[in-house]
């Protein structure tokens, strides 16, 4: 559809407003505004007599006649009233704008169709601001059926673009003489799926004469938009797994084997197993490994990082790791180095708080490749950072790294290295195919056995006392507390009041020297949050009194309380997320959601859900259901957000068939030469696809 025509041309928008236009809404082109649909459409087709009409009622449309019509330019604001009958009864207009002007207009006992919000002004019901046509205006108006509504801005209301206003020139640019609006789907798709075509879907989504036009209008819109999405992404991966040449390890060696027989403690679980042999399998292919490994937390995601690791060094790559914070890469370090046993040597850490020296020693070793093992935060990413030879990336908690960040380790070596994305927040199905299509999905989908499902409870203020008893009972038994705190950037300081006085009260309740206590939040350093870390991990404090820098990864398996505070102040997935610190050792563990009494009925839900279930899964599909794609983690840099139409909760059926059609597609036609799809290889040609590098999105 090449309508790219500036809006400018239009009548009644000159380059003034065209400019507002494009700044307010993004608007510039025909092809803009074909696609700036209606939020929704007040329905002309239904009519109501007079006597029926509520003061509640949403806006309604009659036929009447004008009986009488009076200006009021005395006491009071300027209005003009009128009166319009019917058999049922009489109705009174009111409007306080434009009043002269209507007045001249409007011709007592002509027959008009009033189309209105109903109100109350005293006790007697009337209309302001009603809209009037005679009959003749009304069939002429292509807004006879159903009316659309788009969303404008204050601004723009200003200069009389309103609804109204873009509705106009809606109406202009589908009777451009030279408009054209192309097909993009191929007959036998639509045939297929009974769509109708794209120019009467652009037509009556704008001006549906029914309900079934626009029921048919908006099945074909959301149909092509996740048809495209997936054509896209699925191309995308076919032609990577086709064209990428990746390093090849065919060994599985010394290092991976004495791991696995000397140093390992526990057995892998079933599905660890799995993933690992699906990360070998990639990393024999000649292709470049470009995979998302999902594990709720807990599922034990680090260890198969680090078996894919040593899988790399076997032959004679290296290897990285990064995390999003300095805690977790500390972290990872510490346990890497663990599970490695004292023998081995060729590891390091590279955060932005290491020593200058150290930094000089790292970088030079990495280069001459004495060092096997470089963990780390960005720090990784910088352009002094150079490898002798990197082969596998592993990047832990993968949204929480922008899609240019992530895509700077690719250039690291020759060709690019093998790429693990790691993620603890359970993507929902629907989304998975929609964000990641491009990439291949493992999922471990058991915890470590032995593992006792977490207790979670729900406390009101009310229940305080019990829980200190309850918190001095586990401590007695040796265990650790986490107490967290919200802390959302917009209430900062409040919220750093809330965190100290809860602070002084638990002091009060937990005295030294029975108790210590250890705190960390984003306002400390890193040195000394690190220290108190630390001391937590040596289990010299029994509370760790924390704000959400602990949300992600961090292992403390002694650790078997998390109380919440404020928990509905936390969305679903953070929750989850923190619940995750506990229950990672023998031990049963609990999880205490503190509340204020009133809770909205969405907290209501998001604290249920917690209660009831410990499935990641099923929190991210309550969490998708809630809160819709776009403040789901991850989605910010994918194409999901300008999804116009499709709802990636409401039309999983769309998107399942549309993707199934696309397999199929390029099973049959993987360059899309076919003349049957012509269309399609027209859609990668055109000059409105606008270029998100898909691959790099890992
Ligand atoms: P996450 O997937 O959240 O990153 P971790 O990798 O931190 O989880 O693993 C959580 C804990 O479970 C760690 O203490 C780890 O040593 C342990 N673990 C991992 N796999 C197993 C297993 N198969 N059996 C027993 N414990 C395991
Ligand atoms: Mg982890």
């Amino acid at each position: 559809m090449d309508n790219t025509f500036p809006l400018a041309y239009l009548k009644g928008l000159g380059p003034a407003k065209a400019a507002l236009l494009q700044k307010e809404l993004g608007l510039s082109n025909f092809n803009d505004i074909l696609t700036y649909y209606p939020y929704r459409y007040l329905d002309r087709t239904t009519w109501h007599k007079i006597g029926e009409i509520e003061p509640d009622m949403p806006f309604v449309q009659i036929k009447a006649k004008l009986v009488r019509k009076e200006l009021f330019a005395g006491k009071g604001p300027r209005r003009l009233k009128a009166w319009v009958s019917d058999e049922t009864g009489v109705l009174e207009l009111v409007w306080f704008q434009a009043v002269s002007f209507i007045d001249k207009n409007l011709r007592l006992n002509e027959n008009y169709i009033v189309f209105g919000k109903p109100g109350l002004f005293g006790d007697s019901l009337n209309m302001v601001h009603p809209e009037l046509e005679t009959n003749a205006e009304h069939e002429a108006s292509l807004s006879a059926f159903m009316q659309p509504v788009y969303s404008s801005t204050e601004r723009l209301k200003k200069v009389y673009l309103d609804s109204k206003g873009i509705l106009n020139l809606c109406k202009q640019v589908l009777s451009f003489p030279t408009l054209q609006i192309t097909e993009t789907l191929p007959l036998y798709i639509r045939e297929k799926f009974k769509l109708i075509s794209k120019e009467t879907a652009i037509r009556s989504i704008h001006f549906p004469k029914s309900q079934i036009d626009l029921r048919q209008a908006i099945s074909r819109l959301k149909f092509e938009e996740l048809f495209f999405i997936q054509l896209k992404m699925l191309r995308i991966k076919k032609n990577r797994i086709l064209k990428s040449r990746g390093f090849v390890f065919p060994r599985v060696a010394a290092i991976f084997n004495d791991f696995y027989q000397n140093q390992l403690k526990f057995e892998l679980t079933y599905a660890q197993k799995r993933v690992i042999k699906e990360i070998r399998h990639d990393c024999v292919s000649g292709h470049q490994m470009n995979r998302l490994l999902q594990g709720d937390v807990g599922s034990g995601k680090t260890i198969v990082a680090l078996m894919s690791m040593l899988i790399a060094l076997d032959n004679g790559f290296q290897a990285c790791l990064m995390a999003p914070t300095e805690i977790l890469a500390r972290q990872h370090l510490n346990s890497i180095t663990e599970a490695m046993g004292i023998d081995f040597k060729g590891i390091a850490l590279l955060t932005g708080s290491v020593r200058h020296s150290t930094v000089t020693t790292i970088l030079r070793e990495l280069k001459e490749g004495e060092l096997r093992i470089l963990i780390g935060t960005h720090s990784l990413i910088e352009d002094r950072v150079v490898f002798q030879n990197l082969g596998i990336v592993i990047i832990d908690e993968q949204h929480r790294f922008g899609v240019e960040q992530r895509a700077r380790l690719w250039r690291k070596n020759s060709l690019p290295p093998h790429m693990l994305v790691m993620t603890a927040t359970p993507i929902p199905r629907t989304l998975a195919m929609t964000l990641y299509g491009d990439l291949d999905i493992s999922v471990i989908d058991e915890l470590p056995a032995g593992r006792k499902p977490i207790k979670t409870v729900h406390y009101f203020e009310s229940h305080r006392l019990r829980l200190v008893g309850f918190i001095k009972e586990q401590i007695a038994l040796g265990r650790q507390i986490y107490i967290v705190y919200p802390l959302i950037e917009e209430s900062a300081t409040l919220d750093y009041l809330n965190l100290l006085q809860g602070l002084e009260q638990l002091e009060r309740s937990f005295a030294k020297p029975d108790y210590q206590i250890s705190i960390v939040h984003g306002k400390m350093k890193v040195v000394n949050k690190e220290l108190e870390m630390q001391r937590f991990v040596r289990g010299e404090t029994q509370i760790m009194v924390a704000t959400t820098v602990i949300e992600v990864g961090v292992n403390i398996p002694n650790a078997s309380v998390m109380v919440i505070e404020s928990a509905e102040r936390f969305g679903l997935s953070t929750l989850h997320q923190l619940r995750g610190r506990v229950g990672r050792g023998g031990e049963q563990s609990y999880c205490i959601l503190m509340s204020g009494n009133k809770l909205s009925a969405e907290s209501k839900l998001r604290i249920n859900t917690m209660v009831s279930t410990n499935d990641g899964f099923e929190i991210a599909e309550t969490d998708l259901k809630l809160r819709g794609p776009g403040n789901i983690e991850g989605t910010q840099q994918s194409g999901v957000l300008d999804l116009k139409l499709a709802d990636l909760v409401a039309d999983q059926q769309i998107l399942h068939a549309a993707r199934t059609l696309v397999l199929a597609i390029l099973e049959k036609d993987p360059a899309l030469i076919l003349e049957e799809n012509r269309l399609l290889n027209l859609f990668f040609n055109s000059k409105n696809l606008e270029h998100i590098s898909w691959e790099q999105i890992s």
